[in-house]
């Protein structure tokens, strides 16, 4: 298993999906003639513009470069949350009309056997064909979650499992079931979708543009990165430790085993239409031609400030290539910022980063520090 995660920024998705998947050489690693499994995330029946379901040019791009590399045995998988319908969702979400154009079987895993199969924690029910397939690419959004906090790639194989096991899972508390189950079930490569995941709900309505797709073997590195990217300490994820602890893989990651593709899209964020609580969240910031990834990453950092009730002690905050050169009076986010009275470099920085620099600098204004 390689160690590295690629990110892409970009607004077609299908080909930064291909672009993934050259630049890492993955057909190389996938067993001559083997059944390939594409597990997106079909929670539920909502485009994926939304931000909280797959981008099916995502999977476009996987179906394009596994053909091109000559696989020829691919097909496609989820089962929808309890109460959802699978069909209704993969035609919802653009997914039927991709498995007609490129002659995929897509297959709705609640109607599908179950095995038992031996993890961690005892026995996981799980359906047979997520369990037989060859080599599996797991399809996750990078979103919020109301109750794990943040999902991604560990959390999506929870599409794997029947309904009455779902529901166990709750019973169960989640966090140990969805590490068992990962650690076991182990995709072995994972290309998250990253685009407009939803701020704080697993259902979307709240989505936030960051145009991104980021790609790894190992699902908690992935998902340890992914923690990063919308400010969630990926120490607080409980599920995260376990799964590491299950050997899913390791929580480890220093900054040269990110391979970033290009820069982010100069596509100035200030076009797009925030609602509800990233409306609110945008009336704290200046904000002057910002890129999407830019502006994504403090929408992130503001709504963790807000749970901490401390949105209300920020100085000004400015973002955006439209500050360049300037002096600003205030926090700087970017490396376009420079000129703010305290700046936080990257291009674009992290939330976790932004969120570390903000605290600090309210602690310090308190006397905290
Ligand atoms: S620092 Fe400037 S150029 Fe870089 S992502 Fe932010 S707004 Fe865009």
């Amino acid at each position: 298993m390689e160690r590295k995660i690629y990110v892409n920024y970009g607004s077609d998705a299908r080909l930064m999906t291909i672009a993934l998947l050259e630049a890492a050489n993955i057909s190389e690693r996938i067993p001559k003639d083997a059944n390939i499994g594409l597990k997106p995330n079909l929670v539920l029946d909502s485009p994926a513009s939304q931000g909280a379901t797959t981008h099916p040019e995502i999977a476009e791009g996987v179906i394009q470069y596994l053909q091109m590399h000559g696989f020829k045995k691919i097909f496609i998988m989820e089962s929808s949350w309890v109460g959802a319908s699978t069909d209704r969702a993969f035609l919802t979400c653009g997914y039927s009309e991709l498995c007609k154009r490129y002659h995929i079987p897509f297959y709705d895993l609640k109607k599908d056997e179950t095995i038992q199969i031996k993890t961690p924690i005892g026995p996981l029910s799980i359906c047979k064909r997520a369990w037989e397939a060859d080599y599996l690419i797991n399809l996750p959004v990078l979103k919020g979650h109301c109750q794990t906090v943040m999902t991604c790639a560990l959390k999506n194989c929870k599409g794997c499992i029947p309904d009455r096991e779902k529901r166990r899972f709750h019973a169960l508390g989640l966090h140990k079931p969805i590490a068992a189950l990962a650690a076991t079930l182990r995709p072995a490569l994972t290309i998250v979708d990253s685009i407009c995941g939803d701020l704080d709900f697993e259902e979307g309505g709240n989505p936030i543009q960051t145009q991104r797709i980021f790609m790894g073997e190992d699902p908690v590195q992935v998902d340890t990165y992914g923690c990063s990217l919308i400010g969630v300490d990926p120490q607080k994820i409980e599920y995260l430790a376990l799964a590491q602890e299950f050997g899913a893989g390791s929580m480890d990651y220093t900054p040269e085993d990110i391979i970033l593709l290009n820069s982010p899209l100069n596509d100035h964020s200030e076009g797009k239409i925030y609602h509800g609580k990233a409306e609110y969240l945008a009336a704290f910031v200046q904000q002057d031609q910002a890129c999407s990834a830019c502006y994504g990453s403090l929408i992130h950092a503001l709504y963790r400030l807000q749970q901490q009730d401390q949105l209300q002690k920020l100085p000004h905050i400015y973002i955006g290539q439209g500050w360049r050169g300037k002096t600003l009076n205030g926090i700087g986010v970017g490396r376009c910022c420079a000129g703010a009275e305290l700046h936080i470099n990257g291009c674009p920085p992290s939330a976790q980063e932004i969120l570390r620099v903000l605290q600090e600098w309210i602690q310090k204004d308190e006397g905290k520090l």
